[in-house]
């Protein structure tokens, strides 16, 4: 591993990007360039695109892209395996070629100029870097109060998670590797490298408005991610209802005992709107547990098919001169 003139894969997941397919490359494009000629970077990197079983032009248009130029590179994912499932994808075949991977959206909402850090860092000995977003002044009301509310919740449930780190983050082949090494299918990136262990730095960068096209985190994606954060970082829910039960059984021998003295003395207390009260407190709290367990059982269930995560459909990468490169 060379870290002075280390090959570097850019990984870009893309779902139904046609619109921001073109503007991006160039960009890319661009900066990589750059890169290279200022010596920061091997000549052999690359920029690997993912197409996460887009239903327009994304794929064609990659492809194009690639047949043009070998500084693009494409794996086509058989079918939409989500977000995280398709960086996993990109960052486990960028691993058999590269020294370093960088993950960024390809609507290059996260600041690609921030790379000369990320590689600055990683040169310094960080096997990860992890990219931080300043604010969130481009992001709407209800996402900010969401994502700190959540990034407080998973504190308070003990993930080690870093607060305002989305997947714009550099991994070191080392990295990688040890993170090949695991496979749960409920793959939360952003929980799982913190606990990895690896040295680590962090890079702030601002973050932009979407140029071209719609979010393709729909409110469902976001909701399915936040769930998968929590499920695969932290058993403390469960624990959370234990407690919940254990209080409301000792509340309920207190009542219990209120009522019978109540009842030897002759007074029946007209009781109806503790009743209906009890009952309906009684029916949510159970039903809350319930679904928690159930979000569980269903995340075990999901892991014990161990099933691949996606289904790489094909993948190229042209690689002009590589018999010059030493690896
Ligand atoms: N993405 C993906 N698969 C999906 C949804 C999104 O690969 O099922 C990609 C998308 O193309 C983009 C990145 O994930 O490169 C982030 O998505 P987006 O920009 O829509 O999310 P937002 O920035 O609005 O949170
Ligand atoms: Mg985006």
């Amino acid at each position: 591993m060379d870290r002075n003139n280390p090959v570097l894969y850019l990984v870009l997941p893309c779902y139904n990007e046609s619109e921001t397919i073109g503007h991006s490359a160039v960009k890319v494009k661009e900066k990589l360039i750059a890169l290279k000629e200022s010596g920061k970077i091997s000549p052999f990197s690359k920029a690997l695109f993912v197409d996460d079983g887009s239903k327009d032009d994304t794929l064609a248009k990659l492809h194009a892209l690639s047949s043009k130029d070998d500084l693009f590179a494409v794996v086509a994912l058989a079918s939409n395996r989500g977000h995280q499932n398709a960086i996993m994808a990109g960052m486990m075949v960028a691993r058999e070629y590269a020294d370093a991977v960088v993950t960024i959206d390809v609507d290059l909402q996260q600041d690609i100029d921030a790379l000369d850090e990320f590689i600055e860092k990683y040169k310094a000995g960080n096997d990860v870097v992890y990219g931080i977003r300043k604010d969130r002044k481009s992001d709407g009301f209800l996402k900010k109060i969401t994502a700190s509310g959540y990034y407080g919740f998973m504190h308070m449930l003990g993930a080690d998670i870093m607060t305002n780190h989305a997947d714009y983050r550099l991994l070191s082949k080392r990295a990688l590797d040890m993170l090949s090494e695991y496979d749960e299918t409920n793959l939360f990136l952003r929980g799982l490298i913190p606990t990895m262990g690896f040295t680590s730095d962090v890079v702030y960068f601002d973050v932009r408005e979407r140029e071209f096209g719609k979010s393709k985190y729909t409110a469902k994606k976001m909701v399915h991610l936040a769930l998968d954060g929590i499920t695969s970082m932290s058993i403390r829910p469960l624990e959370i209802i234990s407690v919940i039960g254990f209080v409301i059984f000792l509340i309920s021998i207190a009542i219990g005992i209120f009522t019978l003295i109540e009842y030897f003395k002759g007074n029946n207390i007209p009781g109806y709107t503790t009743s209906i009260f009890v009952s309906l407190l009684m029916g949510g709290v159970t039903l809350v547990s319930l679904g928690v367990i159930g979000e569980y059982l269903g995340k075990i269930y999901m892991e014990t098919k161990h099933r691949p995560r996606y289904m790489i459909d094909s993948v190229v990468i042209r690689e002009t001169g590589k018999e010059e490169k030493e690896k």
